[in-house]
């Protein structure tokens, strides 16, 4: 047995409480390795035998959470990790108050002050969203070096996602929130993400900093293009930040979950089938969504064509759910050729999902873009129920404009283009413009320096989520090192 606090340490409902500690991950799945060497035992909050198996608790439950949703065993992380069957788990790597991805490892911090330590690692929201970086990673590799701001939040809204369903796998907390807030329609402890860990914010930098509160899933805001937002802002208010930006997105997934409750018999196990839905809806959305500056409507088009193939009025509750935050949908629009391209119509092997497009028509690809000569990618993804080929290819975008510290250094960036076919040949499906994905990376550059989240210096303390390197050929590039929570 082991103490858990299975939302967040100030979530108000009775914790820690006694708990079996999760088996160890088989060896054919996804595992975790947790440093530190305390043995399994109840130790009290706070004290690292504590901390340790609470983060370890948090991890395996926030992978058990998609396998019950989904119905699926997840077998690996993302192949770039050097062991991509095991992620590595630190409970306390330090002063800090941050927690981050960083294709190595999940690693957690604690701040004390004023008689009070915050730990990020003893909630299990903020373990959960960091777990759901690297799913997302794992399922969509591509997002790492996508310099797109939506595609930036919509990673930390699949953390939330999945510190929401994390939250709502487990009986006891569905039971706890049904007799506090019945309906779902007012604020509570579990569409509220990382309560402590914000609480650390206000205390010890300040209450006008943006992540002083909580971010929650149950809001009113309304998606905007991220270059009319304002840079700078309090908890309240939407700014261009990743985080930020994310609750939108958040928030179409939770207006859906909702939605999809009411539908279900008012139990906690009505609610549990609602999340189980939704889940599925978003899996499905971010795992066959291009990766476009539009990514929160690229996501909401494929989570309302995967609805509507289970029913008409499910494709309609998800467009609807986007509609309230600004998003409007229009995902028919993806089934429908816009350009007739050179070559034939692409090729599938579903069994494998690989897509063969042909050579004529990547180069009138090229042509259109204005790509050039960038290295490409071809993967298959589904749209509706059918298969598209997705041709991603991978651009430089000079940032000599952006800041005068980035003279000579470029931002990879990805430009995708869905293909299908009309007649027999290749077609053009959806693709962003060039210059549209110029701008929004070079947008999302200056976010990043607005924020403190691109260390020109590599030895910056606060975990930095982009630093600039060295590529093989010589040049200097923007490049990602990982998530924040
Ligand atoms: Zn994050």
């Amino acid at each position: 047995m082991i103490n858990f606090i299975s939302n967040d340490p100030l979530a108000p409902i009775h914790q820690p409480r006694e708990v079996a500690a999760r088996p160890d991950r088989k060896p054919e799945l996804a595992g975790f390795l947790v440093t530190g060497n305390e043995p399994e035992a109840v130790y009290p909050v706070g004290t690292p035998g504590f901390l340790r198996w609470q983060a370890r608790q948090a991890a395996i439950l926030a992978v058990e959470a998609w396998e019950e949703a989904l119905d699926t065993q997840i077998t690996t992380w993302a192949a770039a990790l050097d062991d991509p069957s095991t992620l590595v788990v630190v409970p306390d790597a330090g002063t800090d108050l941050n927690a981050f991805y960083d294709r190595a490892s999940l690693s957690f911090f604690h701040r004390s002050g004023n008689g009070r330590t915050v730990f990020s690692g003893a909630s299990t929201d903020v373990v959960a969203h960091e777990t759901g970086h690297a799913l997302l990673d794992a399922l969509r590799p591509d997002l790492w070096d996508t310099s797109f701001l939506e595609v930036g939040g919509a990673h930390e809204a699949f953390g939330d996602i999945t510190a929401l369903v994390t939250a709502l796998a487990d009986r006891s907390t569905r039971q706890d929130l049904l007799d506090f807030v019945p309906d779902l329609g007012t604020a509570h402890f579990v569409e509220a993400t990382a309560e402590d860990l914000s609480d650390g914010v206000r205390l010890f930098i300040g209450a006008t900093h943006p992540a002083s509160k909580p971010r929650r899933a149950l809001n009113t805001f309304s998606w905007q293009l991220p270059e009319t937002m304002s840079r700078h802002g309090g908890p309240d208010d939407m700014i261009a930040e990743v985080h930020s930006i994310a609750r939108i997105l958040t928030g179409c997934f939770y207006d859906v979950l909702r939605a999809l409750y009411r539908e279900q018999e008012q139990t906690e196990n009505g609610l549990w089938e609602a999340t189980r839905i939704a889940a599925r809806l978003a899996w499905s959305g971010f795992a066959n969504a291009p990766e476009v500056p539009r990514f929160f409507r690229a996501v909401g088009r494929q989570m309302a064509l995967a609805a509507g193939t289970q029913s008409e009025e499910m494709g309609r509750l998800v467009s609807r759910a986007f509609t309230r935050h600004g998003i409007a949908l229009g995902a028919s629009a993806l089934l429908t050729p816009e350009l007739a391209l050179a070559g034939d119509a692409p090729q599938f092997n579903r069994s494998t999902a690989v897509a063969d497009v042909q050579d004529a028509t990547i180069d009138d690809l090229r042509r259109r873009l204005g790509t050039g000569s960038a290295p490409v990618d071809v993967s298959m993804v589904q749209v509706d129920s059918t298969s598209v080929a997705k041709v991603s290819f991978h651009v430089d975008v000079a940032l000599d404009d952006v800041d005068p510290r980035l003279a000579g250094v470029v931002c990879p960036t990805n430009v995708p283009a869905l293909v299908g076919e009309s007649g027999h040949s290749a077609a053009l499906l959806h693709a962003p413009r060039q210059d549209v994905a110029t701008e929004e990376t070079q947008q999302f550059v200056r976010v990043l320096i607005a924020n403190d989240q691109l260390a020109f210096d590599q030895e910056s303390p606060r975990g930095p989520t982009h630093v600039v390197g060295q590529r093989d050929e010589g040049t200097r590039e923007l490049r990602r090192v990982g998530f924040s929570c």
